[in-house]
């Protein structure tokens, strides 16, 4: 299968610190892939290169046929408002605005009229199981409810790639479950492809495949001793 986003031979070096050494790795459409390995490893930078966050230092990573490094600021902050998805480890929602709001911030930021995008936000809250927070704010819902309103913002857009980093990792076990089961189910009926990196065995098993990093680079399972 064509990938939709692929990394090649990525070297990241932060001061003297090597983070990534040669990784590389590729995901198709509506694909989820588990990216693991120990604290350390390089998994969020290689998210971070995948995403257009980090520029790599040498290596190339391109999406839907085109190199991320040939294209414009404005190109790679346009990709990571529309065709990419993101949810944190820390749902990382704007504590000012009420849940609704923040799930319907980035349709808003599109140009959606707010009617419109409310309507939306609250569906899409709906369908995570939270329709009860959305006049709530972020402070005042638990860490569950909290990350599936984050899932809820990432999805809306429809994007094409989500990337979540450690998106359960503040979860006790029945939320992080329940995080993965809504994830893994709306992007499936969206879509869209998962970059999911973790460090839980339990949170991998919702992938279809794994890779696996170890001092910046990255080999499938099989390989691995
Ligand atoms: P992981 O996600 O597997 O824990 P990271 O990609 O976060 O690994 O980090 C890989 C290595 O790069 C680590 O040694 C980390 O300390 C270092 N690193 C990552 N980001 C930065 C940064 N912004 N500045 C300095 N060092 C960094
Ligand atoms: P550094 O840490 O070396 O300053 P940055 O990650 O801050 O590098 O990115 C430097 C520039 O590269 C920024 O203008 C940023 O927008 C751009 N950039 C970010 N991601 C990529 C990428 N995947 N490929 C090429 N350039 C990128």
């Amino acid at each position: 299968m064509t990938p939709i986003l692929s990394a090649t031979d990525l070297r990241k070096t932060f001061g003297s610190t090597p983070a990534l050494d040669g990784a590389g790795m590729s995901v198709a459409a509506g694909e989820v892939v588990a990216v693991m390995g120990p604290s350390g490893s390089g998994k969020s930078t290689l998210l971070h290169c995948l995403a257009g966050i980090v520029a790599p230092d040498s290596g190339s990573v391109v999406y839907a046929g085109r190199e991320l490094s040939a294209m414009t600021d404005k190109e790679r902050s346009a990709l990571r408002r529309g065709a990419f998805g993101f949810v944190f480890q820390f749902g990382q929602l704007v504590p000012e605005l009420s849940c609704l709001e923040n799930v319907a911030l980035p349709m808003r930021l599109g140009g959606t009229k707010r009617r419109v995008a409310e309507a939306r936000a609250r569906e899409w809250l709906d369908r995570l199981e939270v329709g009860e927070v959305g006049a709530k704010r972020p402070g005042e819902v638990s860490g569950g409810q909290g990350q599936r309103v984050a899932v809820a913002r990432a999805l809306v857009t429809a994007p094409k790639v989500v990337f979540a980093d450690e998106p359960t990792g503040a979860l006790d076990s029945l939320n992080g479950e329940q995080v993965m089961r809504l994830l893994v189910e709306t992007a499936r009926e969206t879509g869209a492809a998962i970059v999911l990196v973790t460090h839980e065995a339990r949170v991998a098993a919702y992938s279809d495949r794994e890779v696996i990093v170890r001092d910046g680079r990255t080999r499938s399972p099989e390989l691995v001793p």
